[in-house]
């Protein structure tokens, strides 16, 4: 399909009259999309709607204790902003592990959320800090706005419970409860520049010697990015001596089933969580 119409609304409402009207890709920092229309992978809809201009989509606030992150925000904005690195640090970690200067300046949030990757870097930490998106429509004239857990937005890969009308608008984090320690780790094959062969963020109230209201979440093991319900439940209250933290890291790879394809094989991508896991606790048992 050729592009017909190029626009490039300036506020959300715009752009949210202009979806609903069908036909319409969306345009943000293009670091996934044009790949993707290059190599044939995806075709553009007749309408090419650029985002760019959407105030209301960019910047980071906090307010009312939750932490807004617009969907424009870009990965350097992670690395750099002061109220994500004082209150999200697993994401800002997250991004410093995230390709090129380049690529960070260019690429946003919301792209990486509605790019729907298992190997995303950006889902992980989010869901470890409880986020949820905001997404935006036009339906019937009037603007309606609705907000869902990041960990029910992923369907499959490539695949979100966004609608064809809606628009990814912002980020919603509530600010972390005081004594909450949260941990990414991302391991590819290369030191940089690579995809993750797998990614874990493990977070939690850390009381003592045990971690509260635990959450892991995990990317490159399933088609979607993943909360690991058996791992978490395994360390809820109790105390993360060594032999608990072998049980949660055995649990852990059990509980995962990924794929073997060019990155790594199956068993080696649960050997990795296993490890990885059990490296993340003793660390965060120390801390
Ligand atoms: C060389 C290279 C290296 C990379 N390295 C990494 C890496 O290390 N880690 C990683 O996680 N990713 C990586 N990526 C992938 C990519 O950079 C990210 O997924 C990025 O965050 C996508 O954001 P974007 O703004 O460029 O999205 P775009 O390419 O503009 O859009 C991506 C998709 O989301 C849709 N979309 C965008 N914004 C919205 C919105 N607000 N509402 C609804 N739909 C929307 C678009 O229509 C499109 O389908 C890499 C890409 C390249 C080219």
């Amino acid at each position: 399909m050729t592009i017909e119409r190029y626009c490039s609304p300036h506020t959300l409402e715009e752009a949210a009259g202009i979806l609903a009207s069908g036909g319409v890709t969306i345009l943000a920092g293009g670091t996934d999309l044009m790949p993707q229309v290059h190599s044939g992978k995806l075709k553009f809809n007749p309408v090419l709607m650029n985002i760019q201009r959407v105030g209301e989509l960019k910047g980071i606030s906090i307010q009312g204790g939750v932490i807004r992150i617009g969907a424009l925000a870009t990965i350097t904005d992670l690395l750099t902003h002061n109220v994500v690195r004082e209150k999200l640090p697993a994401l800002t970690e997250a991004a410093d592990h995230f390709a090129s200067d380049q690529i960070r300046n260019a690429a946003t949030v919301g792209g990486s959320l509605c790019n729907a990757s298992p190997a995303g870097d950006v889902a992980p930490p989010l869901m470890v800090y409880n986020a949820e998106v905001e997404l935006v429509s036009k339906p019937n004239g009037s603007m309606s706005v609705r907000t869902i857990p990041l960990a029910e937005f992923f369907t499959g890969p490539g695949r979100t419970r966004m609608e064809p009308n809606e628009l990814l608008a912002a980020v919603r984090v509530p600010v972390p409860k005081a004594g909450t320690i949260a941990r990414f780790v991302k391991f590819g094959t290369r030191p940089a520049l690579d995809i993750a062969t797998i990614s874990i963020a493990i977070g939690g109230v850390k009381k003592g010697p045990a971690l509260y209201e635990v959450r892991v979440a995990l990317g490159a093991v399933a088609p979607v990015p993943l909360r690991a319900a058996r791992t978490e439940a395994a360390m809820e209250g109790k105390e993360l001596d060594a032999r608990l933290i072998d049980t949660v890291a055995a649990t852990a790879r059990d509980e995962v089933k990924p794929i073997s394809d060019v990155r790594a094989s199956a068993w080696y991508r649960q050997e990795l969580v296993h490890n990885i896991v059990k490296r993340m606790l003793t660390d965060v048992a120390q801390a």
